[in-house]
């Protein structure tokens, strides 16, 4: 019989297989779990044998109480048991060495195309790039979608075609399939609806299951900080970059973070097709200074990781080997790179600055919740979205503007000119006297030896 009577402070027995006294411990912050509790509540749980109530009362408790390092990489272990692990050992060579693997994860941000110019670029340099990737859901842009702009890009690719794609083009970007550690997607659906996303262990443990489970055997983080990041505050991302490092680690994959600022948009571009135009100028050595600043200091630290501490990203794009390589991965995956992009049926400009001066200020999440307004993102995930929507900013911060002069260019359709998306713009820049203080894009390095 179950013993609900445990009341706090109470010790449960390790090992029990009953949901409430594990909920209860939890709660009270009376003891950890064991392994073989988390083992058979998250079974249980994709079993139908835990509720969800049940579960989401768990993760209320860990929201509050946390998991320690060693529940949670028991949890993260059953995550990823959850479901298949990639196996990119078809990649090796018989007569040569393997290549070595390596990708990069963003938390997200606004403006955000970094992984469309990095995957090529570090597979130029020798690496191989199996990179899984999602869609965009707020005001945050998804990498499959901006991929999706492309015509004929396919981004739902099965195991042994993203394995053919990689002996193709050294570098893939495609759709977690639903065999990828499908105890996240439950998890994360309830940790959804139920206040509990915003739990340092709960997304660590969400973001790395996934990462891990890919098969690649290093890993370059970019958590982002800032008014247009997941984790606002800088200290909580440098919590949540030291935690993944971790995780990663003791899992055999080696990990480092860069925690990189997110108080405005990367970039120019924002929206999927404006991206993907931003990403092909990147490639060719056009990209604007700080999408290039953080793109070669990520490429860096993969080709570091990945044992090519030598290999020269930024020759990469000049020679045109950079360009070359994403040809071959648009091609790989059915996409025709020469195709014209989307554009938009409606352009008009917007965001007047207040005053003469400099841009001391243009927020991120403005200009990202104007993007998903226009239809560049998605409420639902059963939302489409408009492959040409976005927004082009024609000025940013250390920039001087006269009043009056716009600083947004909108792309959509006829709600380029609707209340709802310019009162999203209000309040999102501010003009100074002086050029603001030059800040590099990263915040903090984790991890590194
Ligand atoms: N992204 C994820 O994949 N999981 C989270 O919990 C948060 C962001």
């Amino acid at each position: 019989m179950p013993d609900h009577t445990l009341g706090p402070g109470r010790q449960a027995a390790a090992g029990t297989r009953d949901v409430v006294t594990l909920i209860r411990a939890k709660r009270d912050g009376e003891r950890p779990l064991a392994d073989d509790e988390i083992r058979w509540l998250l079974r249980a749980y994709l079993g139908k044998e835990v509720s969800d109530e049940q579960m989401a009362a768990l993760l209320m408790a860990i929201y509050f109480n946390g998991l320690d390092s060693r529940e949670l990489r028991a949890w993260t272990g059953e995550m990823i048991a959850s479901g298949d692990r990639l196996d990119l050992s078809a990649l090796a060579d018989p007569a040569q060495e393997a290549r070595p693997t390596v990708d990069k994860h963003s938390t997200g941000g606004v403006g955000d195309k970094v992984s469309l110019i990095l995957a090529p670029l570090v597979a130029s340099c020798g690496a191989v790039v199996p990179m899984l990737s999602g869609r965009g859901l707020g005001h945050t842009g998804g990498t499959l979608d901006k991929l999706e702009s492309i015509p004929g890009f396919r981004t739902d690719l099965g195991a042994p075609e993203m394995v053919a794609a990689l002996r193709q083009a050294g570098a893939v970007i495609a759709a977690a399939g639903p065999g990828l550690a499908p105890a996240d997607r439950e998890l994360y659906r309830l940790r959804d609806v139920t206040g509990t996303v915003e739990s340092i262990p709960l997304i660590a443990s969400s973001i790395m299951s996934k990462k891990i489970a890919e098969g690649t055997s290093a890993l370059v983080l970019d958590v982002k900080t800032g008014t247009g990041a997941f984790m606002a505050d800088a200290s909580r991302a440098i919590e949540l970059a030291t935690v993944m490092v971790a995780l990663g680690e003791e899992h055999g994959v080696r990990t480092r973070a860069l925690v990189t600022r997110m108080d405005t948009p990367l970039g120019r571009a924002v929206g999927n097709a404006l991206e993907v135009e931003e990403a092909v100028a990147a490639l060719r050595g056009e990209g604007p200074a700080d999408l290039m600043e953080l793109t070669l200091a990520l490429a860096r630290q993969m080709l570091d990781l990945a044992g090519l501490p030598d290999a020269d990203p930024a020759e990469a794009i000049s020679s045109g080997r950079a360009y070359q390589a994403w040809q071959a991965m648009v091609r790989a995956q059915g996409g025709d790179p020469d195709a014209p992009l989307p554009r938009a049926e409606v352009v008009s400009t917007a965001l007047p600055a207040p005053a003469d001066g400099y841009l001391t200020r243009l927020d991120a999440l403005s200009i990202g919740i104007a993007g998903w307004r226009l239809g560049a993102g998605r409420a639902r995930k059963e939302d489409a979205v408009d492959p040409a929507a976005g927004v082009r900013l024609l000025a940013k911060p250390g920039d001087y503007v006269r009043k009056g002069e716009h600083i947004a260019e909108l792309h959509g359709d006829e709600r380029v000119h609707s209340g709802y998306v310019l009162e999203a713009l209000a309040g999102a820049v501010t003009v100074g006297t002086e050029p603001p203080a030059e800040r590099g894009v990263i915040v903090e390095q984790v991890g590194y030896r």
